[in-house]
């Protein structure tokens, strides 16, 4: 189980999360929902350790994957970043081959890195049939949205606990943006998946759960269905309504 206690953090004065506490259930999709600069991919880059690579972030509070503190100094990010995988609003595989793209993080963490483990994550992220035959081809030379899916087959091929997934398909067209809900909604029941959107129809569609944030806080959470048909927030309200 993955969970936040009492995190702040800030950026030299700036307070971008003020004090959150929530916590992320074993196969199950939570949905972050709120206003631009609200904090939600600060939020989930905090889960994965990301604020390493930002000297000026202050972080206070607990971020706890099975009872062990993401944060301790004896952790090493890259270990997190094997159990805690992410993938990003625009797909950015390695100007490698499709191949390449699965095996590389796969040797950086010494794990089994075969041909079967390749197929393995591709067909996970429905992209096997596609791709098989060009497994050498330069990964960039996919579509969108295939390239996202490469991103996500990247992902599970290190057998993490948790995928993060910040706008995976903002920038996709409608049709393969339906196919990557289908892929998430398959994926749940091996991880447990946080994803950020700004769509309302796809947290309605593929969410168990909804964390709806406002200027750095949690304002209201809760199963979908109750967020988006009985908020007990204004402001969610007029969020959802799409009034800011
Ligand atoms: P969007 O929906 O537009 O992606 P968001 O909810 O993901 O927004 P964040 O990217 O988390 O918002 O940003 C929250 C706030 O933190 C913003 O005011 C942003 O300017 C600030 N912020 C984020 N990263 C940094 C940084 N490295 N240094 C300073 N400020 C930052
Ligand atoms: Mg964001």
């Amino acid at each position: 189980k993955l969970s936040v206690e009492n995190l702040r953090i800030n950026f030299g004065q700036k307070e971008v999360l003020k004090n959150i506490n929530v916590s992320f259930v074993e196969h199950e999709i939570t949905a972050l929902i709120g206003p631009s600069g609200c904090g939600k991919s600060t939020l989930l880059r905090s889960l994965n350790r990301m604020h390493d690579l930002s000297p000026d972030a202050k972080i206070s509070g607990r971020l706890l994957l099975d009872g062990t503190d993401i944060y301790a100094k004896e952790v090493q990010a890259t270990k997190i970043r094997q159990r805690i995988g992410m993938v990003f609003q625009k797909a950015n595989p390695f100007a490698k081959s499709i191949y390449e793209n699965i095996t590389y993080g796969l040797k950086i963490n010494n794990l089994p890195h075969g041909k079967d483990v390749v197929e393995k994550a591709l067909r996970e992220a429905f992209l096997w049939e596609e791709v098989k035959n060009d497994l050498k081809m330069p990964a960039t030379r996919l579509s969108g949205g295939q390239q996202q899916r490469l991103c996500i087959a990247r992902a599970v091929a290190l057998r993490p606990e948790v995928i993060l997934m910040d706008e995976p398909c903002s920038a996709l067209d409608p049709v393969s943006t339906l196919k990557i809900e289908e892929l998430i909604s398959d994926l749940k029941d091996r991880y447990t998946i946080v994803i950020v959107t700004h769509n309302m129809q796809q947290a309605q569609r593929i969410a168990d759960k909804t964390i709806f944030m406002y200027l750095g806080e949690v304002k209201e959470e809760g199963p979908t269905q109750q967020i988006f048909q009985q908020p007990q927030h204004e402001l969610t309200s007029n969020y959802i309504n799409g009034q800011f």
